[in-house]
């Protein structure tokens, strides 16, 4: 009987382990943690958002510059085919208002839970605290286990080993290093869908750490979109900044610090804004006159305070700029370990159209430790489940099945 050894069981070596189930090879999947999973459990924890309902041109879009690679996977396992596959495991989704797509009761564990038992019924057997570190001389993969280091041979072997995010949920990127000493290019994993520093003030650290900026425009080059971010200790954070967070974190790559432009204002005109501000101010202070005019408070004012002058904030013309496009200067992009998700990893040009290295024949690479990025909306698990599909399909052939 043929072989088969999947190292990584997230979403999308389990994917590549549904494919490959059926087939009457022995099917070993291997995860250096206790339990497998843990990073679809933990998107599950704030809404398991699964994909995405757009059209699919739109969908495929998302992948920006690595689109070519990604949308002959999603034609072949896209939105569709991962809402039905969910349904076929009893879990029904919804689309939400924003056209995401989640299932019916948010979370990841009830999904996890009825996959394994039917990758288990399937005769897959799962292997945890098997930690792969690369291959020995003869070309075997070596696990260091509970019981010591073990060699294993496998007659077509699936990477799917995460990127490096959040490593205490398994995802290290250690496997850089071991592809490399094979010969394989490796793009730098770096920080994907993360925050960014700014150098606050402590008065307004103190003051505002925590607080949601809400109904806000950022722009940043191309990019142009009213959401939200949160202020934190070290910067800003949330979906607004993700959205934007591949192109600032570039422009921080080549030219250093570099500025979003918010408008805290969006749905007034900078005209509305200073006919307002002109109305007679009396003995109020700049601060309370801005309130009860334009409705501008709390962090609002706090972001105004900290980035105009004080000769700008007491005048309106400048105040009146600042409010519809203020400068807020972002240093650095946040650690890889805080990222959501990460950019870099194997190059597709590494691989065949099957996802196959070509520099170690029978070994294919899938999930997000391919070098694809998105934003968040369901895009990430949506391509680690087509790579997996894809990967399956790869060994399959392989193997001559
Ligand atoms: C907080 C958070 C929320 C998220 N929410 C969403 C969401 O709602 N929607 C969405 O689309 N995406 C979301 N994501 C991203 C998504 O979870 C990941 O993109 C996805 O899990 C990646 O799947 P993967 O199978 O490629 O890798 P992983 O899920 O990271 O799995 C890789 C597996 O490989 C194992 N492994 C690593 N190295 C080794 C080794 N040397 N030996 C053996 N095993 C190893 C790890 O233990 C792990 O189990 C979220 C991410 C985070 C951090």
């Amino acid at each position: 009987m043929k072989s088969v050894a999947i190292i990584g069981a997230g979403p999308a070596g389990l994917m590549a382990a549904e494919v490959l189930c059926q087939s009457g090879v022995q099917m070993d999947v291997y995860d250096s943690m206790p339990s497998v999973g843990r990073k679809f459990l933990m998107a599950g924890k704030s809404g398991l958002n699964l994909t995405h309902s757009e059209p699919f041109e739109q969908l495929a879009a998302r992948y920006g510059a690595r689109q070519k690679w990604i949308e002959p996977m999603l034609k072949e396992f896209g939105a569709n085919e991962l809402r039905a596959w969910a349904q076929e495991l009893g879990i029904e989704t919804f689309v939400g208002t924003s056209g995401r797509v989640f299932p019916v009761n948010m979370k990841a564990s009830p999904l996890l839970r009825a996959w394994l038992k039917r990758l288990q019924n399937n005769s897959v057997t799962i292997h945890t605290r098997h930690r792969w570190v690369g291959w020995n001389e003869d070309q075997f993969l070596r696990f260091e286990t509970v019981d010591g280091e073990k060699s294993i041979k496998a007659d077509a072997i699936i990477l799917a080993l995460g990127g490096g995010s959040w490593r205490r949920l398994g995802s290290d990127g250690a496997w850089v290093n071991w592809l490399e000493q094979a010969g394989v290019k490796v793009e730098a994993l770096k920080s994907s869908n993360c925050g960014f520093d700014v150098a606050w003030s402590s008065h307004f650290k103190e003051k505002f750490h925590g607080h949601p900026l809400k109904s806000i425009v950022l722009s940043f080059e191309s990019f142009h979109q009213q959401g939200e971010f949160v202020i934190t200790k070290h910067g800003v954070e949330g979906s607004l900044i993700y959205a934007c967070s591949a192109l600032v974190r570039d422009a921080i790559a080549a030219r250093g610090t570099t500025n979003i432009q918010l408008d805290l204002a969006p749905n007034l005109s900078r005209e509305d804004v200073l006919k307002k501000l002109s109305k007679p101010r009396g003995a109020k202070t700049m601060a309370s006159h801005l309130e009860k005019t334009v409705g501008i408070k709390g962090v609002k004012a706090g972001l105004l305070r900290e980035f105009l002058s004080r000769d700008d904030f007491g005048n309106i013309e400048r105040l009146a700029d600042g409010i519809k496009n203020l400068a807020v200067p972002l240093v650095a992009a946040r650690p890889l370990d805080e990222a959501i998700s990460s950019a870099g990893g194997v190059p597709f040009e590494e691989l065949d159209e099957h996802l196959m290295l070509k520099k170690i024949p029978g070994v294919f690479c899938a999930g997000e430790m391919l070098d694809w990025e998105a934003p968040t909306g369901g895009y990430l698990l949506t391509a680690c489940f087509a790579s997996g599909h894809l990967a399956g399909q790869g060994a399959l052939k392989w193997l001559g099945n």
